[in-house]
This record gives structure tokens, C-alpha cells and sequence, in this order.
């Protein structure tokens, strides 16, 4: 479980919810996580303070607010978007991932298909491929593996592309077979398009926080 759906429980703790999780696991988690128990003492400051402060006499707003209202509160949409857009870039990652195994796997199995390759070549490279592969489907798995991933994928991808296009120019290449590396270029930007929105979102959350805190 990550901080975040504890952070959560500390949050319905402190409004008097149902925590989603036993007590005891998150006393547990509290006790072993210094990033919680401080997210958790700030929390509980701002809730007792909100609670303290005397409510300020206001006007009666409450036509002109319902006037002001949007049909579709932004926020909600906002969210609903974000959750579809990873959920599109995860199975696009998940096809790729899917292509790239389907494609490997016979050269890795029999050596076949790696041109005139040696046949242990041909597995050696085939084992790396289906790794690549490998990688892919784990961050359309698990979308917070994205940024660990990058910078083999990084290496490889930086690499491969310059000696593929000279190999293509000197006929060294079969145009299937460089082809098939696009494959590759897809899911490394993927992979990228993942880690930078967990990144944009856990910079988001951490500015909230520092909000909240101050
Ligand atoms: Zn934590």
C-alpha cells in the first residue's frame, strides 16, 4: 500500500470516517514512516485549527454561488480525464509490450529470424529484447516503475537508433527488422509520457501539501 492511501485514512481518522484499512495497520505504518507521521501531526493541526476558529459572520450567498455554479464541476472532469489518458497510456503500453514479446520470442526460442546472427547471438539479443519487453508490460502494470526504467531504456534505445540507421544506409539491416524497432521507439515514449505525469502529479501534491502546511 502506498503513503498516499495512508494519508488517506489519516484524513478520514480526523473527520471521523471509516479509515478503509484496519486501525492497526495504519498505527503500524505511522509508527514506521516519518513522511506520514508528519503529514499526519500537520493534518491534525489544520483540522483543529478549522475547527477552533469562530465562524466569521457572512452574507447569504448561497443563490448567487448556485447561480455561479458550473454544470460540471472543473475538478471533477479535470480527474476524470487524468484517469483516462493513464489508462489509454497503459494498455497502449500494454499492446506494445504484448507486440514486442510476440515478436521476440521465436528468435529467443529457436534463434531463428536474427539474419545470419550466430545462434547464441541471436539468443543473447533475444533475451534482452524480451527484457525490454519485459520492462514495458511491468510499468503498464505498475505505472510508478516508469522513471526506474528509463534510463536502460534510455541507453538502449540512444544507442540502437544511430547504428540501425547506418546499418540500414551500408545494407547490413533487413528493413523488417528495423521496422521492428519501432516497436521500441514507441514504448520508451511511453514509458517517458508515464514517469513525467507521476512526476508533474507528485509535484502537484507536494505543493498542495506545503499549502496546507504553511
Ligand atoms: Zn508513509
Amino acid at each position: 500500500m502506498t503513503c498516499s492511501s495512508y494519508r488517506e485514512a489519516i484524513s478520514a481518522r480526523l473527520d471521523g470516517e471509516a479509515l478503509g484499512m484496519p486501525s492497526r495497520e495504519l498505527d503500524d505504518h505511522l509508527t514506521s514512516c516519518p513522511g506520514c507521521a508528519g503529514w499526519a501531526g500537520e493534518a491534525a493541526v489544520v483540522t483543529r485549527r478549522a475547527r477552533l476558529a469562530a465562524a466569521p459572520a457572512v452574507p447569504d450567498l448561497t443563490a448567487a454561488v448556485l447561480g455561479a455554479l458550473p454544470r460540471e464541476l472543473p475538478g471533477v472532469a479535470a480527474a476524470a480525464r487524468t484517469r483516462l489518458a493513464d489508462s489509454a497510456l497503459r494498455l497502449a503500453l500494454l499492446a506494445v509490450g504484448v507486440a514486442q514479446a510476440a515478436f521476440v520470442l521465436p528468435v529467443l526460442l529457436t534463434g531463428a529470424g536474427a539474419m545470419s546472427a550466430p545462434v547464441h547471438m541471436a539468443h543473447e539479443t533475444g533475451a534482452w529484447n524480451l527484457a525490454v519487453a519485459a520492462a514495458f508490460l511491468a510499468v503498464a502494470a505498475a505505472p510508478r516503475l516508469a522513471a526506474g526504467a528509463l534510463p536502460v531504456l534510455l541507453s538502449f534505445t540512444a544507442l540502437l537508433l544511430p547504428v540501425t540507421l547506418a546499418d540500414l544506409g551500408a545494407g547490413h539491416v533487413h528493413v523488417e527488422r528495423a521496422v521492428a524497432h519501432l516497436l521500441l521507439l514507441a514504448g520508451v515514449f511511453l514509458v517517458c509520457t508515464v514517469a513525467w505525469r507521476g512526476r508533474r502529479r507528485r509535484t502537484v501534491r507536494a505543493l498542495a501539501g506545503r499549502q496546507v502546511a504553511a
